[in-house]
């Protein structure tokens, strides 16, 4: 029996009044599902709202959406893994799309935060995923393959570390458009095996989540597939009442 993980990405939504009304309306209904893992990426500004309702559950895991890779110093507007972990986050979004396309993020600098993020004890979620351009070109697998060797190769001892994966296509997020159930199983099995290679059976217990236009919708038929560990979501995260409906899949 797989224990599904369920990510909400709010992206730059819920300051800390809207995340302290989504948490209540959230937690009020969702009750207690001890059959999935449910992890809320917010901004780093909501992190101590998120994780002060969330009190000492384990069900339910306060994310922070982005740290750097510094323990502290003359980095204006960062935060640190200690310093969201301090804000009780326990996990950490890495490479998420927009951080790569919009804030030119590379696969080194990734590599760098995966690692900040092991040695500040904070999980981390490394997400990875092609362009349309990419994908036209027969480059997918060529691509994931890179951006999660390249993303892990700073972790030290990354066989007891604590992370996770989201296959991400660039074209899926934000756009409607979806990868089919059988499109991301096929990329999450080049995935688990490259994994499988670097980290021998410790691999088997990586969650690799999908994460593209993931709606109320189509969660329960991606979450059917036995590849797909779980689901990475974004616009459909940002409201309670949408967010909650995804979580009880
Ligand atoms: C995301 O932000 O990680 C994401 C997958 O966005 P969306 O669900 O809106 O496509």
């Amino acid at each position: 029996m797989k224990r599904p993980v369920l990510a909400a990405n709010w992206k730059m939504n819920n300051g800390p009044t809207a995340a302290k009304k989504f948490m209540d309306a959230f937690l009020a209904t969702y009750g207690r599902r001890d059959d999935r893992t449910v992890i809320v990426f917010a901004p780093s500004v909501s992190v101590s709202i998120v994780a002060a309702s969330i009190g000492n559950r384990s069900d339910v895991i306060a994310g922070v959406q982005n740290i750097y890779w510094a323990e502290k110093g003359a980095f204006t507007g960062e935060t640190s893994a200690a310093m969201a972990r301090d804000a009780g986050a326990r996990v950490t979004l890495v490479g998420h799309s927009e951080r790569r396309h919009v804030f030119g993020e590379t696969d080194e600098q990734c590599a760098k935060k995966c690692a900040a993020a092991a040695r500040g004890g904070l999980s981390f979620m490394l997400c990875i995923g092609e362009t349309i351009e990419q994908r036209e070109a027969g480059e997918t697998e060529r691509l994931v393959k890179r951006q999660l060797r390249e993303g892990l190769t700073q972790t030290e001892n990354l066989i007891s570390v604590d992370f996770s994966i989201a296959y991400e296509p660039v074209w899926a997020i934000g756009t409607g458009l979806t990868a089919s159930a059988a499109d991301a199983s096929a990329i999450h099995t080049v995935i688990r095996s490259e994994l499988r290679d670097m980290i021998g059976t410790r691999a088997n217990e990586i969650p690799i989540l999908y994460g593209g236009s993931v709606n109320s919708t189509n969660a329960a038929s991606l979450l059917r597939a036995p590849e797909i560990d779980g689901l990475l979501v974004g616009g459909a995260s940002v409201e309670a009442s949408s967010w909650l409906s995804i979580a009880q899949t």
